[in-house]
């Protein structure tokens, strides 16, 4: 090959192998270097989150965490306001808003880790990629790559013009009342038109996935009345069968005959004897009974996670046909929580948005994120937008261990899905409604 033909076959291979800065315009080109350079800076703002405890219960250190926010916020030209919930017998939330001439994006975060101050683990640990804290994932992790994303479009100028609301619930791992706790929520989601959950980005054998879609999450309590007496009439027409064969009938028929794809119910915590009690908290029963006394009540408790409300209404009608078939002598109720989590269903309009991101991967030389199933994630508070604005959720950062000492960041993913996110965001706020 002479040299002029080699030079044009380089040339060629170089089209076919278009780096991903050349897909880039140079706003974009401008975020990647800008995120790039404050990595340091990045880490060390987590870290001082992280150091800081924000337990849902521990209302001072909420608002700090809160506060700490706002010192990030304003400087990018954001409106910033503290919503104070002590009526829902929580902290409070941050929403800070700028507005600007396209589409309204709406960016959800959470302040609060499930970490109370009386929890050993308190600190921040840095070990070269992994940042090991209560909430370095989540969602301190999250609000870190949500502040590296806008800082980014501040550099490049694609801030300027941008229609965005962030909103950072205080109480997300434990809410309040959610009808006084996510009012201010539900109302920022009829206004926006995309809104995008900073919450744990999800991988699967190393590959980064798209969450279109969230699982509801709802509480219920069955408690069992029943005839007590000496046991060795058990099973007989006038001494019946007792609470705790009662309760055992419903919970293994729930187990035989509600399931479906998507749908989960767990028993959680059961107790029952000649007496039994739910503690205030909810969370432990005390129970007295002899081997020779016949059970007087059981009380369980568990929960339903299911991707529709039809799904949730399905579940619900068959759990309440179960509970009201007794047997001899026994009696069930089952009450269902006002307080769940709705879900996120995978509609089309989710679907567009990850597809619209999958060509940001593409410009950014990353693989294409496939659709994750939301039976592998819990619920989340973009749910509560979820009826009302299109989304997408897991544009945090990828974590390990969530929710128990140990809980691990890994560092590298915060750059990578602020990379995403900045272009995403600029892409999206850039259009005309
Ligand atoms: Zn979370």
């Amino acid at each position: 090959m002479n040299h002029c033909l080699a030079a044009a076959a380089a040339a060629f291979a170089l089209l076919l192998a278009t780096p991903a800065a050349a897909r880039l315009a140079a706003p974009e080109q401008r975020m990647i270097a800008t995120i790039d350079a404050e990595q340091e800076r990045t880490v060390a703002m987590l870290g001082r989150w992280v150091d800081h405890n924000s337990g849902t219960m521990n209302f001072a250190g909420v608002k700090a965490v809160g506060d700490m926010l706002r010192a990030e916020l304003e400087p990018l030209g954001f409106k910033v306001e503290w919503i104070d919930m002590t009526a829902a017998n929580r902290a409070g939330h941050i929403v800070a808003r700028r507005t600007g001439r396209g589409k309204k994006l709406l960016l959800i975060g959470h302040l609060d880790t499930v970490f109370e101050p009386d929890s050993p683990f308190q600190r921040w640990v840095r070990r070269g990629n992994a940042g090991e804290g209560p909430g370095a994932g989540d969602d301190k992790g999250g609000m870190a790559v949500m502040i590296a994303a806008l800082r980014a479009m501040h550099a490049a100028g694609t801030l300027k013009n941008a229609d965005i609301t962030v909103f950072l619930t205080g109480d997300e791992e434990d809410s309040g009342p959610v009808e006084i706790a996510r009012r201010d929520l539900v109302a920022e989601g009829r206004r926006a038109d995309v809104a995008l959950d900073f919450e744990g980005l999800v991988q699967l054998d190393g590959a980064d996935m798209g969450s279109t879609a969230r699982r509801s999450s709802d509480e219920w309590t069955l408690t069992v009345t029943a005839k007590s007496g000496h046991s060795s009439g058990i099973f007989t027409p006038g001494a019946g069968s007792g609470a705790i064969y009662e309760a055992a009938r419903i919970i293994d028929s729930f187990r035989r005959e509600l399931r479906e794809d998507k749908l989960t119910f767990n028993v959680g915590l059961i107790g029952g004897g000649a007496t039994a009690e739910l503690g205030a908290d909810r969370i432990r029963i005390g129970a007295t009974g002899k081997t020779n006394i016949i059970a007087g009540t059981a009380i369980a408790r568990g929960d339903l996670r299911a991707i529709s409300p039809e799904q949730i209404a399905r579940a619900q009608a068959k759990m309440l046909a179960i509970v009201a078939q007794p047997l001899p002598g026994a009696k069930a109720e089952i009450v269902f929580a006002p307080d769940g989590y709705p879900p996120m269903a995978p509609t089309d309009g989710n679907r567009a948005l990850l597809s619209r991101l999958n060509a940001v991967n593409r410009d950014l030389g990353l693989a294409e994120m496939g659709e994750l199933d939301p039976v592998r994630r819990g619920a989340g508070d973009i749910s509560f937008v979820a009826k009302d604005v299109d989304g997408l959720a897991g544009f945090g950062a990828a974590s390990d261990g969530d929710h128990a000492p140990g809980e691990t960041v890994d560092i590298a993913s915060i750059f990578k899905q602020a990379k995403r996110a900045a272009i995403f965001m600029s892409r999206l706020a850039a259009e005309r409604k």
